[in-house]
């Protein structure tokens, strides 16, 4: 079967690398889809879901925005942070979503920063969406 190598890479390390079908996620732009062969582009992403399309079979991972590099053998994901949905810790998640809810109803409040919350939350409600495979 025709496949291309994809990588998720953060600075913690590596969080996938495998050969496969199809990439498809979320850039800034709209939605994307990498088949093997693909022209090389570069793209910012939203925080989202990466979907990896492997022998047939959809994998997550979970990324908090990052950039997409297309090369004709290669995708690479570049991302702050991603996780393999079976590598999200829900409760943490779970967590970190009331605390950024917590924080956005505090909207008087000049303490707060509601862009670095909102974003939080977004996080939070990507990791759970993609560990329950709701995305
Ligand atoms: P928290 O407030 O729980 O730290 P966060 O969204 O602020 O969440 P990040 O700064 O995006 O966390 O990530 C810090 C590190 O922790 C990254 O390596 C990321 O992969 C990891 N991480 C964050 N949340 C989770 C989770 N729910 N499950 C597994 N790993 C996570």
């Amino acid at each position: 079967m025709n496949t291309i190598k994809a990588s998720v890479v953060t600075p913690d390390g590596p969080v996938y690398d495998a050969e496969v079908e199809m990439v498809s996620t979320k850039a800034q732009s709209g939605e994307l889809g990498i088949l093997p062969g693909h022209i090389p582009m570069v793209a910012p992403l939203q925080i989202g879901a990466v979907r990896l399309q492997k022998e047939g079979k959809t994998e997550l991972v979970a990324v908090s925005g990052g950039f997409l590099e297309v090369r004709p053998d290669q995708v690479t994901i570049l991302a702050q942070a991603a996780e393999q949905s079976s590598e999200i810790d829900i409760e943490r998640a779970q967590r970190a979503k009331e605390r950024a809810e917590q924080r956005l109803k505090e909207r008087q409040q000049e303490h707060v920063d509601f862009k670095r919350a909102e974003l939080a939350l977004q996080r939070a409600i990507n990791r759970l969406a993609v560990a329950e495979r709701r995305i």
